[in-house]
């Protein structure tokens, strides 16, 4: 094999490494793509985020608020843009209190059978909502369903955004009891770690319960938890 084709496969496999592991080295993996894209990010203390999508919600977010607020915790917010139009109220109280906002698109769509100027349309709507209810301007994204192909790269690049996706999934969205919930995120957590959480669920969400479950045990562990955006060390 020559010199060339043995660094050719050597790329190619950088790729493939790149693409399938958890970010912790962002910088390591400037050969596969330009896009950020994080699940977890491994750094030196116990900082983990906790993330709250689909939202604003005019009651459950609100009640999620109020939780990390008697516990001084700040969490990010991956809005979509029709909740943010419908409930700007909710939306902007989430700034107020001084945690970071993400781009969730504006309806939600599956993106697997989306184009490009779906996608693209989806977040310009987003920023126009979120623009609309509050002066902010988000630098993170996460598409629906953790969906990730070219279009969603390109234009998270295009738009100058962090791709968010998590690496502990509370399944609250499935209403999992929230007991459950607490066991296994107090079971499975690690230092870096990214929550996936929702403050928009139909009837009888067990996001808060689980919070209130889980939170004091990981805070009494030492975690401290921090906006994604100070997890992976870009604010
Ligand atoms: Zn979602």
């Amino acid at each position: 094999m020559t010199l060339r084709k043995t660094l050719l496969w050597l790329t190619a496999l950088s790729v493939i490494f790149c693409t399938v592991s958890n970010y912790s080295k962002p910088a390591d993996c400037a050969v596969a793509t330009k896009t950020d894209i994080y699940k977890n990010y491994q750094n030196s203390g116990n900082k983990i985020a906790l993330t709250f999508d689909d939202g604003p919600h005019p009651r459950q977010t609100h009640e999620i608020l109020d939780i990390l607020d008697e516990y001084g915790i700040k969490a990010t917010f991956f809005v979509i843009g029709v909740n943010v139009k419908n409930y700007p109220e909710a939306f902007q109280e989430t700034i107020r209190r001084g945690h970071e906002i993400g781009n969730h698109t504006y309806s939600h769509p599956h993106l697997s059978g989306a184009d490009y100027n779906t996608l693209k349309n989806e977040i310009d709507k987003c920023e126009s909502a979120i623009s609309l209810a509050a002066d902010y301007k988000p630098k993170l994204f996460r598409p629906p369903e953790g969906w990730i192909d070219s279009d969603v790269k390109t234009l998270s690049e295009q738009y100058d955004y962090k791709v968010i996706l998590w690496n502990i999934d509370t399944k609250d969205w499935a209403h999992t009891p929230s007991d459950k919930i607490v066991k296994y995120v107090t079971d499975n957590v690690k230092p870096g770690d990214i929550i996936l959480m929702h403050d928009y669920i139909g009837k009888n969400s067990p996001t808060a319960e689980a919070l209130r479950g889980f939170i004091p045990v990981l805070l009494e562990r030492g975690y401290q938890f921090v906006v994604v955006s100070e997890l992976i060390g870009s604010n």
